[in-house]
């Protein structure tokens, strides 16, 4: 599947400005509404339900969307009583505190790149990486790029090409493989993928390589089918880090995968690809809420140099970036200093 790039992805020291216009709209409008001074209950009741819906349309979890609304519906009543002046700005602040902490929940302090040099320091690696999800997500694509990331941080890789089911899932990531002229270590179709995880695990040990990336398979006969697989290869392997890879563009599908997969896996941290196309943003948001565990990554493009390190602050900004924003922003920074 190739996918339609609806608008140039913009980046600012590797980090994607812009891309999530709806979301941003949908809270800059809703700050601008709710603002309004002599307001009544109905209408904030209305502008909240609104605020739903628009959430929702923008794929954020039903469960972020309520729990948010009612903290600032509360809010937003004593703000009314104390007649507040620069009410939008106010509720700009409140909705963007929520975002601000929600991220700040996630273990913000992975830095998967440090840890791989600091256990090639101490001898004993390989560091072994798991990226689970769902076929057709970018799963593949997502591994090539991060295998070209390592290298460029002078770390060695191998990749095992543990989804033995889907047909042409090997000869995919062994095209990936000698683009970027890294070995891949594979078995025949239908052949155990944790056998073929441990096959690149002592491939490794003996060459002295630093990192094993793990493609797994991302559709059975049935879900649980597929979950089984992967927690047997996580039982097996016992891999240093374990990430869902999700397409930002597949909505509420990505969400309930999401979920699904950190039901069974308790994976560590997530990618979410295809964010240079009309991704609504809401995703991040979502699986954010959901697992308490960070976006670490955003896929931004086809190429291998298309990975952009997630950074909720710059996540948040370019949602809410405009002149009142700013002024938040500035207000906020000056109280921290004083
Ligand atoms: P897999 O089945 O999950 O392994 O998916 P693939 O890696 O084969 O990717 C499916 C399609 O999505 C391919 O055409 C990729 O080029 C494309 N793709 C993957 N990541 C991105 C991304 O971040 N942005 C865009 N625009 N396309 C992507």
């Amino acid at each position: 599947m190739k996918c339609k790039i609806l608008n140039e992805p913009q980046i600012h020291n590797g980090i994607v400005l812009s891309l999530f216009e709806k979301l941003k709209k949908v809270f800059s409008e809703t700050a601008k509404n709710l603002g309004q001074k002599a307001i009544s209950k109905k209408e904030i009741d209305s502008i909240l339900e609104e605020l739903q819906i628009n959430l929702m349309e923008n794929d954020v979890a039903y469960e972020v969307v309520d729990e948010m609304t009612s903290k600032i519906k509360t809010e937003i009543l004593n703000l009314r009583l104390e007649r507040k002046e620069n009410s939008d700005q106010v509720i700009t602040t409140k909705l963007y505190s929520y975002l601000r902490e929600l991220f700040l929940s996630t273990n913000t302090e992975i830095d998967i790149i440090q840890s791989i040099l600091e256990k090639k320091k101490s001898k004993t690696g390989p560091y072994s990486i798991i990226f689970l999800g769902i076929n057709g997500t970018g799963k593949t694509t997502t591994i090539a790029k991060f295998c070209k990331l390592l290298r460029d941080h002078g770390i060695s890789v191998v990749l095992a090409a543990a989804d033995t089911h889907r047909a042409g899932a090997i000869e995919q990531i062994t095209h990936h493989g000698n683009k970027l002229n890294v070995k891949v270590i594979s078995q025949r179709y239908g052949a155990d993928p944790s056998a073929v995880a441990r096959d690149a695990l002592e491939h490794a040990k003996k060459n002295y390589i630093d990192a094993v990336l793990i493609d797994t398979a991302g559709r059975m006969q049935t879900s649980k089918n597929l979950m089984e697989e992967v927690s047997k290869i996580i039982r097996v392997i016992k891999p240093d880090m374990k990430i869902f890879v999700g397409d930002s563009l597949a909505g509420n599908d990505t969400v309930n995968q999401a979920r699904e997969f950190f039901h069974y896996t308790n994976y560590d941290g997530s990618i979410l690809t295809k964010s240079d196309a009309d991704s609504k943003g809401g995703a991040a948001i979502s699986i954010a809420y959901l697992t308490h565990k960070p976006i670490l990554y955003l896929g931004v493009g086809q190429g291998y140099d298309d990975l952009a390190e997630f950074d909720h602050d710059k996540f948040l900004d370019s949602i809410f970036k405009d002149r009142v924003y700013d002024k938040t922003i500035d207000d906020l920074k000056s109280k921290e200093t004083s």
